[in-house]
């Protein structure tokens, strides 16, 4: 690190093909383009598959606002699809049945967002069959996901996938401070998401027509400053070294957490598919909030806190959201998203992070059963 901030590159410079490789080492995918944050990434998956105004792209409703926004910032329409009431993950049969109505409609599918919600997979098996079938792109939002694993393939492989991306953001399983990447096995995706990350410049004088000298570089298409710094790929690269540590102290955590729950009907945990290795951004609970003399959810939350536990909520559904819902009432959203609703009116993130120790989590569980009572 020392190093790196003592050399002579701040940007650019060989951390981050360093950090980038072993991005690649982990994952398994062919190659990794690091870029400025998590919602950069998928801002650059956007344009790398040009996605166009008129085109519509599938999003679960239950996931963080940017696995949407990246549609929406490049004019294409997001259309947003209920989750598995177990796993939280976008429901492939939902998918099918929203792509064959679009197509009826004569709108033009371009692809299918999974989110690997909490770390738990989404039935990537599924889907890639179901994108195969229609002829679309599939991406993977696996910016909760380092380190999980379906069937025995690891998440950002993108062994079914075709582009997966990644936040480093401090809450997530690595950090670079902000920081992101898309990985992917094609190499022309690859070197496009490398010129798109740098203004659409392109350097290689054999993409360059009628090219001048080794000063000619060619804007070819409207790209962004989505780079990573030197320092920030060091950290990076360090940080990757521990990430195994890093899953493997969550999952600990969450095994904690579920010998205490375990049988509880008051605090109920999404469950883990069979074929599936989670990896814990994040350790949700439904509480059945208001029923049979329990609290409701804000009473809850505030006795949580004047016990000193910050609870949180993971997520309220993006098509609540005053700029995607249009209007439309709660009502007609329930009715469209019944899971997801359903989901959310008892949903509870409890604290998740590997520092936490046994007597945290001994206390937290504590604080949880006191607080249903008063
Ligand atoms: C964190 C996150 C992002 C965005 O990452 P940033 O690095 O914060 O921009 C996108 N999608 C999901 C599911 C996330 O959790």
């Amino acid at each position: 690190m020392r190093a790196v901030l003592e050399g002579e590159w701040l940007t650019q410079g060989p951390s981050v093909e360093e950090f980038e490789s072993t991005l690649v080492g982990y994952f398994g995918a062919a190659h990794a383009v690091v870029c400025a944050n998590g919602t950069a990434a998928l801002h650059l998956v956007a344009l790398a598959l040009d996605w166009q105004p008129g085109d519509v792209v599938l999003v679960p409703a239950v996931t963080f606002l940017a696995s949407a926004n990246c549609v929406a910032y490049v004019g294409a329409e997001p259309c947003f699809v209920d989750v598995d009431p177990s796993t939280l993950t976008i429901n492939p049969c939902e998918v099918e049945r929203h792509i064959i109505r679009l197509k009826q409609q004569g709108r033009r599918v371009k692809s299918v967002i999974g989110v690997d919600m909490a770390g738990h997979p989404c039935d990537w098996v599924a889907l890639r069959a179901l994108a195969d079938r229609h002829g679309l792109t599939l991406v993977d939002d696996a910016c909760h996901a380092m380190g999980a694993s379906y069937h025995g393939v690891r998440v950002g492989s993108c062994d079914h996938a075709d582009l997966t991306s990644l936040s480093f953001h401090p809450v997530k399983h690595i950090t670079t401070g902000e920081g992101g990447a898309v990985l992917t096995n094609d190499p022309r995706v690859a070197a496009r998401l490398r010129r798109l990350r740098s203004h659409g410049m392109e350097r290689n004088p054999e993409l360059i027509p009628d090219w001048e000298g080794p000063w000619h570089s060619d804007m070819m298409e409207l790209g962004y400053n989505y780079r990573l710094t030197d320092f920030q790929c060091a950290l990076g690269a360090s940080q990757m070294r521990r990430l195994p540590a890093f899953v493997a102290a969550r999952r600990e955590i969450a095994s904690w957490y579920d010998a205490l729950l375990g049988g509880s009907t008051d605090f109920q945990r999404p469950k883990t598919a069979p074929w599936a290795e989670h990896s814990y951004h994040l350790y949700l609970l439904r509480v059945p909030f208001g029923h049979d003399s329990r609290p409701d959810r804000r009473t809850f939350f505030g006795r949580c806190l004047q016990r000193g536990i910050q609870l949180q909520v993971h997520y309220r559904p993006v098509p609540l959201n005053t700029y995607y819902r249009r209007g439309l009432s709660t009502e007609t959203v329930t009715e469209a998203f019944p899971n997801a609703m359903a989901y959310y009116r008892e949903a509870i993130s409890v604290p998740m992070y590997p520092d936490l120790t046994r007597d945290d989590v001994t206390r937290v569980v504590g604080v949880l059963r006191a607080s249903l009572v008063s």
